[in-house]
């Protein structure tokens, strides 16, 4: 059935703490996804039902695949990616069915978080073809969606896009992805957090990352995963030369920083 690769299952061992930033972000997940799966019968008192789905949009890099992941690791559930593109390079007909399957096996692996990346693939196309053929999926998409509330609570969906506004108006009505969650590039303290956080267990000098977070102006999450990358080389290259562990030096990080682009303007 995989034979195309349309997407891949993971058991995430990432958790919500392993975000940096992004708290309220956080908070809005739990109380639509986490907590109603923890405290059914507060939850239900209210007349909300724990699983739906939720669009996550912002900048690329800012961390909505990391914390769809997350989200699966906060509840240990299978995590399902599901790659729009390889499912729309199939023939029309092969592509709605492989959909329905996918939602099939997300509803056999509950809990289940089902990722659904690029969703403006879906967002009309200008070639008749290929609109015809996102028409359609779309509209099996729409199915599946509905089917979900009728089956079980257990089936998470959260759809990703740089490019919210590119998105079938059809996709963004209650019940299917109309709650839109705003994924913002770091600000300053996070930036600091970022750094430190993918930099914890290396060898290194104390460094101080909150000063050097005012040179990450416009990073994302990614950008700062690169630059903590780039000081490690510098570092792993020192330590080959000395024959000994040469730990990571602020100066690294500061070089780093200003040798890399940010990525978060041109959105
Ligand atoms: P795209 O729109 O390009 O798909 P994205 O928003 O899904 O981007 P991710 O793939 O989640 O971005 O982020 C890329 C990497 O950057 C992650 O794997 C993670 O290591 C790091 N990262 C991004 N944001 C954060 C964050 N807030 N905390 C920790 N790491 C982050």
């Amino acid at each position: 059935k995989d034979k195309h690769q349309i997407v891949e299952t993971e058991q995430p061992d990432v958790t919500f703490d392993d975000v940096g930033g992004l708290e309220e972000v956080k908070q809005q997940i739990r109380m639509n996804f986490i907590l109603p799966l923890q405290q059914p019968e507060l939850f239900q008192a209210f007349g909300k039902q724990a699983g739906g789905s939720l669009l996550l949009y912002g900048p690329p890099g800012c961390g909505k695949t990391f914390l769809a992941r997350a989200v699966a690791g906060e509840i240990n559930a299978n995590f399902l990616h599901l790659d729009l593109q390889a499912i729309l390079s199939m023939y029309i007909g092969e592509s709605e069915h492989n959909l329905h399957d996918l939602f099939e096996r997300a509803r056999s692996e509950k809990p289940c978080v089902l990722f659904i990346d690029e969703l403006d693939a879906l967002g009309g196309s200008r070639h008749q073809m290929r609109q015809h053929h996102e028409r359609m999926l779309v509209n099996q998409l729409l199915l599946e969606l509905d089917g979900l509330h009728s089956f079980n609570q257990e089936v998470f969906v959260i759809g990703a896009t740089n490019t919210p506004w590119y998105i079938d108006a059809a996709l963004r009505r209650p019940g299917r992805f109309n709650q839109l969650i705003f994924v913002m590039p770091p600000a300053k303290e996070e930036r600091g957090l970022i750094m430190q956080m993918k930099a914890a267990g290396k060898p290194q000098e104390k460094i101080d990352y909150d000063k050097l977070s005012a040179y990450s102006e416009h990073f994302s999450g990614a950008d700062l995963t690169q630059v903590i990358d780039d000081a490690t080389v510098k570092a792993l290259e020192r330590s080959m030369k000395a024959g000994s562990i040469q730990p990571i030096q602020e100066s690294d990080v500061l070089q780093s920083l200003k040798n890399r682009k940010p990525t978060t303007l041109e959105w």
